[in-house]
């Protein structure tokens, strides 16, 4: 049986003979690509050209290292909040200051959604959410990332830092201001930077 192609639904506007030999739309796609051969290009040659990320982007989770030591006080909130279960941890003490330190910690890549909810909890800023995007494993034990691999020194992250540090304050209006100092939770560290404690943090 044959096919039958209906007319255009009515109301439906009809092209002109010159619209329906697509010549104009050819040349105004020419156009179109003709006017933005010299405009700032955005397109990268990725992998060869590295693609640099703003402090929002929200790539794979760190641990801050201050001096080789990681900020974490093992508080387990990171661990407790992530949506799926992709941190692990185990505390230990610690003569330090803070008390408490990680001596495990882990991030299971593979589950990791990069929801950065263990960033926003974690009263040390000890996670932070790092600008790497690109990283590869070849089986699931290699998925899984110990502190040693998680720790990434201060420095390198403070865009990122800086980048929250500005977005905290307008969240409790103009009275709040956010400080380094609202950071120290454990007694015997409070107490110290009272003191006068300065190498605390
Ligand atoms: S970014 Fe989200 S999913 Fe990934 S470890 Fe943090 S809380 Fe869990
Ligand atoms: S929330 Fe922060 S301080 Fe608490 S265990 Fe996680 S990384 Fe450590």
């Amino acid at each position: 049986m044959a096919i039958r192609i209906k007319a255009a639904p009515p109301g439906e506007r009809k092209l002109k003979w010159w619209e329906r030999l697509y010549f104009p739309a050819i040349l105004s796609g020419l156009g179109y690509t003709l006017g933005r051969i010299f405009k700032r290009k955005f397109t990268v040659q990725y992998p060869e050209e590295p693609i640099i990320l703003g402090p929002e982007f929200r790539g794979r989770p760190v641990l801050v290292a201050e001096n080789g030591k990681e900020r974490c006080v093992a508080c387990g909130l990171c661990a407790r909040v992530c949506p799926p279960f992709a941190i692990h941890m185990q505390a230990a003490e610690t003569e330090d200051p803070k008390e408490r330190y990680p001596a495990v910690f882990e991030i299971n890549m593979l589950r990791c959604i990069y929801c950065g909810l263990c960033e926003e909890v974690c009263p040390e800023e000890a996670i932070v959410m790092s600008p790497e995007y690109d990283f590869v494993f070849r089986s699931r034990e290699a998925a899984i990332y110990t502190k040693e691999r998680l720790l990434v020194e201060r420095k390198d992250l403070e865009p990122r830092l800086k980048w929250l540090a500005k977005m905290r304050n307008p969240q409790f209006g103009k009275r709040y201001r956010f400080r380094i100092t609202n950071n120290v939770h454990s007694v015997k560290a409070r107490s110290m930077v009272k003191e006068g404690y300065e190498e605390v943090y």
